[in-house]
């Protein structure tokens, strides 16, 4: 959606003009004319009013586009060390170091390396997160590490975990764990990954393989640099002005600040005071708080931030749109809320009637 006219509105959704008019009468949208361009908020409110899906493009608005660190997502079979994996990574990073380890939980972190560059992965493994995530639009993974147990090898999960982060066209980097143990058998891993398809690097193809120990911090350092050459391929850049899109990646209720939403910057910045929808929640924005805890005034692509200030609760993978006025918030909230109802209603119906009649 860039700008789009009641004219082309009318072309895109097969709507009369004057339909789309008197949309727009009731969501107090005053149009001079069928040929000014709309805005985004008021064309996804007429879009769910007639069933049609407005995508939000974010583009051309701003031009700082800056590197940006990768946003990683850790997958692979469980018990293959995938919770271990996160705890020690989490450990070397340097906030978390000169915060004296008090990093609260947010669902994400920022691992700072000494050269200045930075990694945030995602703190909640497993492949429904990613699947509900990319499910609900939100492509905020970079990079895949495939967590593979050197003693037990290439697992159903694993595999699982190959196929999403493929459909996703989101690259892997291995990460063979447990090689602590005198069971570990690293070359036999590599080998059954190669035979799935996987291109390992060294076989010639162009995915990277580290050997770790989550138990003993072993190859933790090599892991982080895997992942940054990983990024530097693939020159990760974001727009750092103008308006936020963000996602959802946690979201809690706390008795005292009310709902919590931990998000991350795609593009643009966001900051306190601003009023945003997200999913079909709406707030002003009260606070925001970086992974230790420290009040910040804005968040930027790839920072981890925690905000307060939302109605209501939130989901993982939830987009985070900034809106001029509570008005407008309100009304594009209850009207997703419509939507999401609706589409709820569907999909039970549908699932009702996908169920074989049972022969007696
Ligand atoms: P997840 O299910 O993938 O999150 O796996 P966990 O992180 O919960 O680990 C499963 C089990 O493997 C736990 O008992 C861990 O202590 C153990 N584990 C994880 N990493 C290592 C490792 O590097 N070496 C050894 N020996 N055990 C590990
Ligand atoms: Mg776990």
């Amino acid at each position: 959606f860039e700008g789009m006219t009641t004219v082309e509105l009318a072309k895109r959704t097969g709507q009369s003009i004057s339909k789309l008019q008197d949309i727009l009468l009731n969501v107090g949208e005053k149009v001079e004319s069928e040929f000014d361009p709309l805005n985004i908020d008021v064309a996804e409110l007429v879009g769910m009013e007639v069933g049609v899906n407005v995508r939000r493009i974010h583009s051309a608005e701003g031009e700082k586009v800056l590197p940006r660190p990768a946003v990683v997502t850790v997958m692979g079979h469980v018990d293959h060390g995938k919770t271990s994996l996160l705890d020690a990574l989490r450990q070397t990073s340097v906030a978390a170091r000169e915060a004296g380890g008090i990093t609260q939980h947010l669902g994400a972190f920022v691992v700072s390396m000494p050269s200045g560059a930075a990694i945030t992965f995602l703190d909640t493994p497993g492949h429904a997160a990613f699947s509900a995530m990319r499910a609900r639009g939100a492509a905020v993974t970079d990079i895949v590490v495939l967590v593979v147990a050197a003693d037990d090898g290439v697992m159903p999960q694993t595999l699982e975990a190959m196929s999403h982060a493929k459909a996703a066209n989101v690259p892997i980097v291995v990460a063979v764990n447990k090689c602590d143990k005198p069971a570990a058998d690293p070359e036999r891993v590599k080998v059954q990954l190669a035979s799935e398809g996987l291109p390992l690097e060294e076989m010639g193809g162009d995915v990277q393989v580290v050997e770790v120990s989550a138990m003993k911090k072993t190859g933790l350092d090599k892991l982080e640099e895997a992942l940054l050459l990983q990024a530097e391929l693939m020159d990760l850049k974001a727009r750092t002005d103008g308006p936020a899109q963000a996602y959802v990646v946690e979201a809690r209720l706390d008795r005292g600040r009310g709902p919590l939403a931990t998000a991350i910057v795609k593009a643009g910045t966001l900051s306190c005071g601003q009023i945003v929808v997200v999913g079909s929640e709406w707030g002003r924005i009260r606070a925001i708080r970086d992974m230790v805890g420290q009040l910040a005034a804005q968040a930027t692509p790839a920072m981890p931030v925690e905000i307060e200030g939302l109605k209501g609760l939130p989901m993982a993978g939830d987009d985070i749109v900034v809106v001029d006025s509570e008005e407008r918030a309100r009304m594009l909230s209850a009207g997703r809320k419509k939507k999401y109802e609706k589409d709820r209603l569907r999909k039970i119906e549908e699932e009702r009637l996908d169920i074989p009649d049972v022969e007696e």
